[in-house]
């Protein structure tokens, strides 16, 4: 792809305090713009990043015909840069986009945008362990108008961020509760598009969760109140009898890439998994009982954050003491070894810029 690029005419890098990064503050030099009109995508660039100008009146502000994507690139201990499965996430992007009829921009071109981007802008690729660059790529409607339609221009922009590590000492486990009367996503919804709505929906459940004391908010499904869907913006994962247990993914989950990855590598660890609804009850009672040994959140901005306590409907359980489990901690490590270039990479999730 040839990519038209206009550069800053001075870095921003000497204003990064590297040793402090905060989360989504802070944005690289460039950022990929592409434009969709008159039926068709029009030519790519790579721009200084930069505000947009845009009217009130941008359907997106409204209506929310947006969608985005969250995946990171690392500093290898070879000194290169690692970017984690690149492709999945344009595979999804692709899925979100058609889930709000935005027009497909395409796997390559997402996959090559993203490494043009990235080694354009390779010095902002923090190199301590656990901090990465995180990279956000975003579509949404660019149409002035109010009524509701499926809109006909669009925009493509990916923005890159450098991120601390997401834990400062170890793997500290969180403190959750279950969602109560509020829903993320139900059948036949938006739960499974990375799209701006299903956020909306999920900040005043968080914001009252945090106000309890509570870290995050373990969704529920929307029909029954019964089975476990998500936790915040992360998938969910139990570790009952030595089998690893996830919820299946039909249609209300997000379909994380790093589900994937840990589902991939408890397969190839010859454990056992189950991809299959499970319910608070089943969930209460069998941290009660001692079955269940380990649960954890995951996703691409912590990997693996363990779970250290469930409150549900008046009553709370502990799970391993509040610590981490074996489980948790060797999937961390092995899907972080592999991100940072320590330890091989059997499965081809690494493309290297
Ligand atoms: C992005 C996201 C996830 C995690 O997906 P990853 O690809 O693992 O980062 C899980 N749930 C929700 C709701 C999300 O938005």
């Amino acid at each position: 792809m040839k990519v038209k690029t206009r550069k800053v005419k001075k870095s921003r890098i000497d204003e990064v305090d590297f040793d402090h990064l905060k989360f989504g503050e802070m944005f690289s030099d460039h950022m990929f713009r592409m434009d969709y009109t008159d039926g068709k995508w029009l030519e790519p660039e790579i721009v200084p990043f930069g505000p947009i100008e845009v009217l009130p009146s941008l359907s997106t502000l409204h209506y929310g015909q947006t969608v985005f994507e969250g995946l990171k690139a690392f500093r290898s201990r070879d000194g290169g840069i690692n970017i984690f499965r690149p492709d999945k996430h344009a595979e999804r992007m692709m899925h979100s986009c058609e889930r709000v009829c935005i027009p497909q921009v395409g796997k390559d071109i997402f996959v090559d945008a993203v490494e043009e981007l990235v080694r354009l802008d390779q010095a902002w690729v923090p190199s301590a362990r656990g901090t990465a660059l995180y990279i956000r790529p975003l579509a949404l409607a660019m149409e002035s108008y109010i009524g509701v339609r499926v809109a006909e221009s669009y925009s493509f922009f990916i923005m890159t961020s450098p991120v601390a590590a997401y834990f400062k000492e170890g793997l500290n486990p969180v403190k959750l509760m279950t969602s109560g009367e509020f829903v993320r996503s139900c059948p036949g919804g938006l739960g499974e598009a990375k799209t701006a709505a299903n956020y909306a929906a999920s900040l005043f459940p968080a914001y009252d969760a945090n106000r309890r004391g509570y870290a995050q908010v373990i969704w529920l499904d929307a029909l029954e109140g019964k089975y476990v869907d998500e936790v915040g913006t992360m998938n969910i994962c139990f570790v009952k009898d030595d089998t690893l247990i996830t919820p299946s993914l039909e249609g209300t989950i997000l379909p994380g890439i790093t589900r994937d990855s840990v589902l991939q590598l408890a397969r190839h660890w010859g454990m056992k998994v189950e991809e299959r609804r499970i319910s608070i009850d089943e969930v209460m009672a069998s941290i009660k009982d001692g079955s269940m040994t380990e649960a954890f959140g995951t996703g691409t901005a912590a990997v693996i954050s363990p779970i250290g306590e469930i409150y549900h409907k008046g009553e709370t359980a502990i799970i391993n003491d509040g610590r981490i489990g074996p489980v948790s901690q060797k999937l961390y490590d092995t899907i972080t070894g592999i991100q940072y270039g320590e330890i091989p990479d059997p499965f081809g999730w690494i493309h290297t810029v």
